[in-house]
């Protein structure tokens, strides 16, 4: 496990965003060989910032953020968010977090489950628990894929970093970064994330350099800096904190107040406690000689299309957990076809989370032509910190990409993919169309409203971005199956964007 962080820790080239942003790149960080114990480094840096107590703190903030994984193109930066509220509460003690916000969409493009542009804010709460993880909903909502970053959230925090420090060994370096002396904790939460902490010669935790295990990317870069320390009775705390993930920034805040000492609730919800991956599966293509079924159960829903003989994925999503069940899934009702292709319909990370998962499969994966090199990339990239199926498995996969449309056919089936264009949601954003079920899958341009909803006052712009897409390729839809939500006649569709009754 100590050797995970040597990749972060060893040689200039090897430093983080941290690190890079205090050396120019011509003066490597100089190591000095005699250093303190951690114990004596941990021991100084909490009687500096009063942390020696603190067993839980909360603080709350306004400021800026993007959507992290929802980018507009695959290489762009993350959507940009205001936050009215940004409030985290840590819990040492307990190993617990939670995290309430309020936020806007401060751009109209890119993806997230922010409204659009204009038409409201959103609050999120999630909480973390020991390695459960769930979102407000308002109810408990399982959510698995938040437990790493979590994790990652509350043990890089200023104060939780020095704690983890002690609890997993940490290494010493004295490094100089753009002429300040500096001491770094070098550590690995096994399983979880690796960092390096800045000490700056005040004591004070000035950042941290981290690497995480993504769904998408593999091994992923983090970076935090704690700028502008306050006094927030006795305890020291960043009155500014910055975050960047995967090279592109995700949080930009200024904190107003701090407590210390008010536990949390860490009870984990017993819905959370036993949640399982469950895909349920209907057939959606009733009295034809090849079958479609409607992969649903979860946040992210997921079609198989059977052709002559093998089958077609639509969509592997969120993370290796979600997506090795929808594959043990289609072997379950295709024994003797086996899946070749997976479509994904774009490139965030929610609806990208299982790509991986399906190379490892040696699947084919269909994904826009703008979103291939991307997956290429990311699909190279290791995972070490957390080996996932990927990393398990020596199978060949390869990446293709499309533009404009591409069609498939086998035996009696035809699987149509299209770009949806001029989309603010994504740019290679794809939906799926079977010309002769009339059967049209898409993410995230359409997800069915409640039941017999009536029309709203204002029509969703996604929504009529779609319908304008589907009229531009004369495509004669009589069902949807969203990869959201519940699959639904086309009426109700009509109905959505005021036509029809
Ligand atoms: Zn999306």
């Amino acid at each position: 496990m100590k050797k995970l962080i040597f990749f972060a820790l060893s040689g200039a080239a090897a430093l983080g965003a941290f690190a890079q942003a205090q050396t120019p790149a011509a003066t490597p960080a100089k190591v000095t060989p005699k250093v303190e114990s951690a114990a004596k480094v941990i021991e100084r840096a909490q009687a500096a910032m009063g942390s020696a107590m603190v067993n839980s703190l909360a603080f709350s903030a306004t400021g800026t953020g993007t959507t992290f994984g929802q980018a507009y193109l695959p290489t762009s930066p993350w959507p940009k968010i205001t936050y009215s509220n940004f409030a985290r509460h840590y819990d040492y003690a307990n190993a617990a977090m939670s995290e309430e916000a309020a936020r806007v969409r401060a751009e109209p493009n890119g993806g997230g489950a922010v409204p659009l542009m204009g038409t409201g804010e959103q609050k999120t709460s999630g909480r973390l628990s020991g390695d459960f993880a769930w979102n407000m909903t308002p109810t408990p909502s399982a959510s698995p894929r938040d437990v790493d970053g979590r994790i990652h959230d509350l043990w890089t925090s200023p104060h939780g970093a020095l704690r983890a420090a002690a609890n997993y060994n940490a290494i010493v370096k004295k490094v100089t970064l753009n002429k300040q002396a500096m001491t770094t904790l070098g550590f690995t939460v096994p399983g979880r994330f690796a960092a390096v902490v800045y000490i700056n010669a005040r004591g004070m935790v000035a950042g941290v350099d981290s690497v995480m295990p993504s769904p998408v990317l593999g091994d992923m870069s983090v970076t935090t800096w704690y700028d502008d320390y306050k006094d927030f009775s006795g305890v020291k705390f960043p009155s500014r904190i910055r975050q960047e993930m995967a090279g592109h920034p995700t949080l930009d805040v200024a904190v107003s107040s701090v407590q210390v000492g008010t536990s949390l609730d860490a009870t984990v919800p017993d819905a959370v406690r036993n949640f399982k991956e469950n895909v349920v599966a209907t057939s959606a293509a009733d009295g034809n000689s090849l079958g479609v079924w409607f992969l649903a159960g979860g946040s992210h829903n997921s079609v198989l299309i059977e052709m002559a003989d093998h089958a077609v994925l639509v969509e592997t999503p969120l993370y290796d957990g979600r997506s090795l069940a929808v594959l043990a899934k289609a072997k379950e009702l295709l024994p003797a076809k086996p899946v070749r292709y997976v479509i994904n319909s774009h490139h965030h990370f929610d609806h990208a989370g299982g790509l991986r998962t399906a190379a490892s499969a040696g699947l084919t994966l269909v994904t826009s032509q703008a979103a291939k090199p991307y997956f290429e990339r990311a699909l190279a990239n290791p995972n070490r910190l957390r080996p996932d199926a990927l990393a398990a498995s020596s199978a060949k996969w390869s990446v293709e990409g499309v533009s404009g449309k591409r069609v498939m056919t086998s035996g009696v089936r035809t699987v149509e993919i299209y770009e949806i264009k001029d989309s603010v949601h994504a740019q290679g954003f794809m939906m799926v169309y079977l010309p002769l079920e009339k059967i049209l899958i898409e993410a995230d341009a359409y997800t069915p409203g409640a039941p017999n909803a009536p029309t709203p006052a204002k029509l969703n712009d996604n929504h009529l971005n779609l319908a304008v897409n589907i009229q531009a390729n004369s495509l004669q839809v009589a069902r949807f199956l969203p990869l959201h939500g519940r699959m639904v006649d086309a009426a109700e569709f009509n109905r959505a964007i005021g036509q029809g009754q």
